[in-house]
């Protein structure tokens, strides 16, 4: 009788403080640390060195997470293989990344005001999870990035690049890096314009 009535008690509280924690959480989100057992299938970012592409990087993120199964991206404020920054570059927004997880993406501003953002951060990470440019294809191609030009703001990737991620990340992909960090720039062909 005693813990059915505080049971109730708790849900009662739960439902009254719900609406509140959500509107906490979209303004300032809670940011949780890794665990010290690195799980292989999720990638820890940081996107407190880009504050000024914080929701479009969360979007593109989210484009991610709910299209793929076989690796997850979450924030966190300690040990991220993944950082996001931002500042101007004359040759645009970058991945430095070895493909498996671990890198850099930096959004340049320049580009940031001439094409969907969040279409930039969904681009970037795609790098990050092992995914190569391939300009010529489609708007609804995710890594044909700025091919189809400034007027394209899809920012999810399609079935064959989902596909190509989960069976990247099927079986352990993190520990196949070599530690190689290759420098991606979004250096759009003039032709493709
Ligand atoms: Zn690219």
């Amino acid at each position: 009788m005693l813990r059915k009535s505080l049971f109730a008690g708790a849900a009662g509280l739960a439902l009254l403080v719900a609406p509140l924690t959500a509107t906490a959480a979209t303004a300032a989100p809670a940011v949780s640390s890794a665990p010290a057992t690195v799980d292989a299938t999720t990638v820890y970012y940081n996107a407190s060195g880009a504050p000024t592409f914080r929701s479009a990087i969360a979007a593109g993120v989210a484009n991610w997470n709910r299209s793929v199964s076989n690796v997850k991206l979450q924030e966190s404020s300690s040990g991220a293989s993944l950082t996001y920054t931002e500042g101007n570059d004359p040759q645009g927004s970058y991945a430095q990344t070895d493909g498996h997880g671990n890198g850099t993406i930096f959004i340049d501003y320049t580009q940031a005001n001439q094409y969907d953002i969040t279409r930039i951060t969904a681009h970037e990470t795609g790098h990050v999870l092992g995914l190569p440019d391939h300009y010529t294809g489609p708007c609804s191609e995710l890594m044909s990035g700025g091919g189809p030009g400034p007027s394209c703001t899809n920012a999810n990737p399609n079935a064959a690049e989902v596909s190509r991620v989960n069976s990247l990340w099927a079986n352990g992909l993190r520990a196949q890096s070599n530690g190689v960090m290759e420098r991606i720039y979004e250096t759009v062909p003039v032709a493709a314009h």
